[in-house]
């Protein structure tokens, strides 16, 4: 079995926003709160982080992973990349070189922007992350910390990007449209996680409507809404218009019991 926490569950800006006194934004409820989007997935075996969000710190201090087996990267937007430097704390813990897996396209951005992450000449004793650049075609699965990883391709606007299928979990962020050809990969998943941005149509991410569409397709057996903005509304409010299979995710949420291999459809 593996389980997952939410490490984040914000848009780009995190909420509550800077600046802004919207009545989301001013709520005390926790619920509310949103650190910038990002998973932690443990099997018995393996520590998987999904993308490197710039709140990286703080998320490590709260779900204290002893450990970083491999990081997944679903594309190279700031908000899912920006927190990357403080994987260097994970280079010390366990004295070793960590695989982050990326497409090129992602790799390609990651390497302009940290290329000293990737530079293996530099000597680190904990003052730059010590990272294995793994390229994976987003077609076909692969294998990272001995987990099989299946990537699902998807189209963030008209930006190709991944979400994963790791077992019977399915993490969809920043998405706005499925091709045909990923959504058998959606499909039964014991639990989905999506976008939803906010009630508003999005040129980039799906709204509430067409996450729930999406849910409704792929009937997975219970499903998360992530990513989420600040004008989605808040959670007291928009929780209760959910179908009985989804929730809205929270920060530091644990999600245990799901299979680490995943049934065929
Ligand atoms: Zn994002
Ligand atoms: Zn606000
Ligand atoms: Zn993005």
């Amino acid at each position: 079995m593996l389980d997952f926490t939410f490490l984040g569950t914000g848009t780009s800006t995190g909420v509550p926003v800077i600046g802004c006194d919207c009545e989301v934004c001013r709520s005390d409820d926790p619920r509310d709160h949103r650190l910038r989007a990002s998973i932690l997935v443990r099997t018995p075996h393996a520590t998987i982080l999904v993308d490197t969000s710039p709140d990286l710190r703080v998320q490590m201090l709260l779900a204290k992973p002893p450990r970083v087996d491999a990081v997944l990267f679903t594309h190279a937007h700031a908000d899912h990349t920006a927190g990357l430097d403080e994987l260097r704390r994970f280079n010390v813990m366990q004295a070793e070189r960590i695989p982050v897996w990326a497409t090129e396209a992602t790799a390609g951005d990651l390497q302009r922007r940290f290329s000293y992450a990737f530079d293996h000449s530099i000597s680190f004793f904990g003052g730059k992350p010590d990272l294995d650049l793994q390229l994976f075609d987003p077609t076909e699965p692969f294998t990272a910390a001995g987990v099989e990883i299946v990537p699902i391709p998807v189209l963030h606007g008209r930006l190709p990007i991944v979400g994963y299928r790791i077992g019977g979990l399915a993490y969809v962020t920043d998405v706005k449209s499925i091709p045909d050809s990923s959504r058998l990969l959606l499909d039964d998943a014991e639990v989905l996680i999506m976008t939803a941005l906010r009630r508003k149509a999005h040129i980039a991410h799906m709204n509430l409507d067409d996450a729930l569409a999406a849910i409704a397709r792929h009937h997975p057996q219970r499903a998360f809404l992530t990513h989420l903005a600040h004008d989605m509304g808040r959670f007291a409010d928009v929780a209760p218009l959910l179908p009985p299979n989804v929730q809205l995710a929270t920060d530091g949420l644990v999600v245990s019991g799901v299979s680490v291999t995943r049934s065929m459809p």
